[in-house]
């Protein structure tokens, strides 16, 4: 009876034929987060359709036919109800910015849009699959691995020529040398730059990594460079990864195409297809290979007596408790391009939450993890400085941008450190601080010491003295100084586990 939702929405239920209402047959809505001037978000509930159209106005191209609207509206859709948990740790189901879906005011077209294709969406298995669309791929789709490390490449999002968008829009920035490096530190990397150069290309073309030369660590991935510039700089500079690179004096010179991380849709191509005639379902087939498609082809006939109409029911996965999701217990929150990696990093974390827990013998708590997106609002929100990494806030893991763990090679020990802390911190208030420290450094395996990329102590063994004290741990000078405090309290706490000691008598 889910149909009668989306009857209603379309405002074709006949008031004579008053069904009764059931839970199920509540409109569907969107808590949507709208960001607010001074920052952080006012909730605002949306019904579906509302939201879909409000979007359809911020995420298409101006004046695009009918079928790229209806194409976009079927995915914007999709990519809202298969993306509902992404800011569950914030309280609402979907933020207003790029971050999400830009939401604006609808227009009749967009309204129209939404209505036609009112409850369609493209499925995987049955269940809404995850899409994505971006405003240009530049003429080459791309894998999503190739974007966000560690994400899945569905058969549905492949990497292909696109002749639609005709590689538009070509672009170029100029950016000073002293720029540049300020969105570079604050992505935590330290150093000045002598040299930026194109290190190696995807077998699309576009930029995979790069040489940062006097900076460490000394190289970075297109997109964390387009991301890192994006954050600090604006995202009107470095649209894409497919550019060229020169360095001029005092600045470089980024001349690309394409606009955004080029998977799945590309809005600019969609909106070409359209204008040539394509139908809504021909764009969708074309970018999302082998999806299906639910609804009828065609605008919903009036409804008959019944009230039924052409729109195949479907069935909001919010609404079905039994179907294979990821862990409702761990929540991420992640800013603007990181989203990508959102399945992986869910998966690490509760596999390491879970291992740990039955290390220490203790119930696996719920967790939030939020990712920052720049060095300087870690250290503003925990007030930790970035050699940190992570930090438990009101029992929250706060670490430091994903590019920066991930570059350092360090977001696998970072989250299970933080892990530690989260499920034995309680059981140790009242010890010393090295021994949690110590605690989490033994269980999270780390063998190597943070902020330092090779497996060496810090110092030798014999010249360790005393267990580090709490000004040492808590209020570190320095990397340096954090290392050593750490390799003393691993060595202070693992002496005692070795002699047979219980995790929770170490003192
Ligand atoms: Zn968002
Ligand atoms: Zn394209």
């Amino acid at each position: 009876m889910k149909w009668l939702a989306v009857i209603a929405l379309l405002g074709l239920a006949g008031t004579e034929n008053p069904e009764p209402r059931t839970q199920n047959l509540e409109p569907r809505t969107f808590r949507v987060g709208v960001l607010k001037p001074g920052g952080g978000y006012a909730v605002t509930d949306m019904p579906t359709e509302t939201y879909v159209a409000r979007v359809l106005a911020g995420e298409a191209v101006r004046d695009s036919q009918p079928a790229a609207l209806e194409a976009l509206a079927i995915t914007i859709r999709t990519f809202a109800l298969a993306n509902r948990g992404r800011h569950r740790a914030d309280g609402f189901d979907l933020c207003d910015q790029t971050h999400c879906q830009v939401v604006r005011t609808a227009t009749a077209a967009t309204d129209r849009a939404a209505r036609v294709t009112a409850g369609r969406l493209l499925l995987r298995d049955g269940t809404p699959a995850s899409v994505y669309y971006s405003a240009s791929c530049g003429g080459r789709t791309q894998l999503p691995s190739d974007v966000w490390p560690g994400a899945e490449d569905p058969s549905y999002l492949p990497s292909k020529d696109d002749d639609a968008c005709k590689r538009a829009p070509a672009w170029t920035a100029e950016i000073a040398d002293t720029d540049l490096l300020r969105a570079l530190r604050s992505s935590g990397f330290r150093g000045e730059l002598r040299n930026l150069t194109i290190a190696s290309r995807n077998a699309s073309g576009r930029t995979a990594t790069l040489k940062l030369d006097g900076l460490r660590p000394d190289h970075i991935s297109g997109q964390d460079l387009r991301v890192s510039v994006g954050r600090t700089l604006g995202w009107q500079h470095i649209k894409s990864t497919a550019f060229e690179l020169r360095k001029k004096d005092g600045s470089y010179r980024f001349s690309g195409h394409g606009s955004g991380h080029g998977v799945g849709m590309c809005v600019i191509g969609s909106a070409q297809l359209a204008e040539q005639g394509t139908s809504a379902e021909g764009i969708l087939a074309r970018y999302f290979p082998g999806l299906e498609i639910s609804g009828s082809a065609r605008a919903a006939p009036p409804p008959p007596a019944g009230g039924r109409t052409g729109v195949r029911p479907y069935s909001d996965p919010s609404l079905t408790p039994a179907r294979p999701r990821s862990d409702p217990d761990v929540m991420v929150s992640l800013p603007d391009d990181d989203e990508g990696e959102r399945g992986a990093i869910l998966k690490q974390t509760s596999k390491a939450r879970d291992e740990l827990a039955r290390t220490l013998g203790v119930p696996a708590p719920r967790v939030t993890l939020r990712f920052h997106p720049t060095t300087d609002d870690y250290e503003r929100v925990t007030g930790q400085a970035w050699f940190t990494s992570g930090a438990v806030v009101n029992n929250e893991l706060h670490l430091l941008p994903l590019t920066v763990l991930r570059d350092r090679g360090m977001l696998e020990r970072t989250i299970r450190h933080e892990l530690v802390h989260v499920m034995a911190d309680a059981a140790l208030g009242k010890r010393p601080a090295w021994v949690r420290e110590g605690a989490a450094i033994y269980f999270a395996g780390e063998q190597m010491i943070p902020g330092e990329p090779q497996q060496r102590p810090a110092f030798k063994p014999e010249s360790r003295a005393s267990c580090p004290d709490d000004n040492e741990l808590l209020h570190p000078v320095s990397v340096g100084a954090l290392s050593n405090a750490y390799s003393r309290a691993r060595t202070c706490f693992a002496k005692q586990i070795q002699a047979g000691r219980a995790w929770r008598d170490v003192r």
